[in-house]
């Protein structure tokens, strides 16, 4: 990736709070999400802010425990940190919070950081099924349609929210443009600088800007591509990452991997391909946007069958050479999971497959990385 593109994401991300703070003094509301679940198109056709608030830094957690138990998932601890320390101006810009119910850590941590927002709780069903669980998920997003409408003075109609829709297909058009340019090969953007592209993006006032900019990067990348080339060359091994999500801050293993001898090349993540399915455009907003949000296959549903078929379909696409499973300490859903997901990418696919279990800090960092060198060696 040039400096050029890297000099406009550092210029943008501190553009973006500047943009946030005015659009608020005008009375536009902004909307705090932790989780891929909550239906944004309801804030979007709403005319708030949207801000993706989940907690990837090591720095607050020693002040989460002060509160939460020490042997809980980094994310959760950092998450709550942010908002008792008062250190993520995201997390302070927010009028009110919208959480769901997913694991049993964030559903109680969500209890405890209502001392600091309102918070609103989506309560997400544990399965997928179309008769029991999409009904009841349909009436949490029409519960969550007139919170939103009260907080933003804004009306929703079904016009507004098919726009909402249109815009946020486009927004995921162009990020999955940006993850598929690793399927070239050699992939012309490496896994840090992916991680890095999506969290300086990730905050801004007006949607149409951020789709604008990304487009403009995948244009750019793609320029540069012949030029580029990988970051290190073309014979590496080329990793898929999937389990917990990762971010900047959390990134110990995508860059731990990439130091090792190993390419990132996609992210199955929630920060990546789990967020890239569409809203279905021609049906009733409301429905088309329930159906799609309760798809996601996170390992917080049981069964969660559609794991299995995203990681199968994306490791052809991407010619993935190995997988590696990130399970963040004490989340007990992707680690039970990765058992599944290592005897179907092992067993049935016949590829190497990692699981690897850490938290935010670098006390194990040796570790990890004698672990990663030794799943390189033996795929050579
Ligand atoms: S991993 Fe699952 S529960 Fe956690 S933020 Fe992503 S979608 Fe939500
Ligand atoms: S990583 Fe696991 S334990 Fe942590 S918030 Fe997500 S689902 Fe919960």
């Amino acid at each position: 990736m040039n400096s050029a593109t890297l000099d406009k994401l550092q210029q943008i991300s501190e553009q973006n709070l500047l943009d946030i703070e005015e659009a608020k003094k005008t009375g536009t509301r902004v909307i705090g999400f932790y989780c891929l679940y909550s239906p944004v198109e309801l804030a979007e056709a709403a005319a708030a802010i949207t801000l993706p608030l989940c907690g990837t830094r090591n720095d607050p957690i020693s002040a989460a425990e002060e509160v939460l138990p020490r042997n809980l998932c980094p994310l959760i601890k950092s998450s709550y940190g942010f908002a008792a320390t008062d250190t993520c101006p995201f997390f302070r810009l927010s009028d009110i919070i919208v959480a769901d119910t997913t694991c049993d850590g964030k559903k109680k941590m969500f209890e405890l950081l209502s001392q600091y927002k309102p918070v609103h709780v989506m309560q997400l069903p544990q399965n997928q099924d179309s008769e029991t669980a999409l009904p009841f998920w349909l009436t949490e997003v029409k519960r969550l349609k007139t919170v939103i409408e009260k907080e933003t003075g804004n009306r929703i109609t079904d016009e507004k929210l098919t726009a909402a829709i249109r815009l946020m297909n486009r927004e995921r058009r162009a990020f999955k443009a940006l993850m598929d340019l690793a399927k070239k090969r050699p992939s012309p953007i490496s896994g840090m600088e992916m991680l890095t592209v999506k969290h300086k993006t990730g905050f801004f006032a007006d949607r149409k800007a951020r789709i604008d900019v990304l487009e403009v990067i995948v244009a750019e990348i793609l320029q540069d591509a012949p030029e580029t080339g990988s970051p290190t060359g073309e014979n590496r091994p080329r990793i898929l990452l999937t389990g917990v999500p990762v971010g900047l801050g959390s990134e110990k293993v995508v860059r731990l991997i990439e130091e090792s001898g190993g390419d990132v090349v996609c992210f199955e993540n929630c920060g990546g391909y789990k967020k890239v399915q569409p809203v279905e455009e021609n049906q009733y907003p409301l429905l088309a946007i329930a159906k799609r949000y309760l798809s996601i296959p996170c390992s917080v549903m049981s069964p969660n069958d559609g794991r299995t078929a995203l990681l199968d379909e994306l490791i052809r696409e991407f010619s993935v050479d190995g997988v590696v499973d990130l399970t963040w300490h004490a989340c007990h859903t992707y680690n039970i999971e990765s058992h599944t997901i290592g005897a179907f990418v092992h067993d049935q696919l016949g590829l190497p497959f990692l699981h690897l279990e850490t938290d935010y800090s670098t006390s194990d960092t040796e570790q990890l990385r004698v672990r990663l060198e030794a799943f390189f060696e033996l795929m050579l």
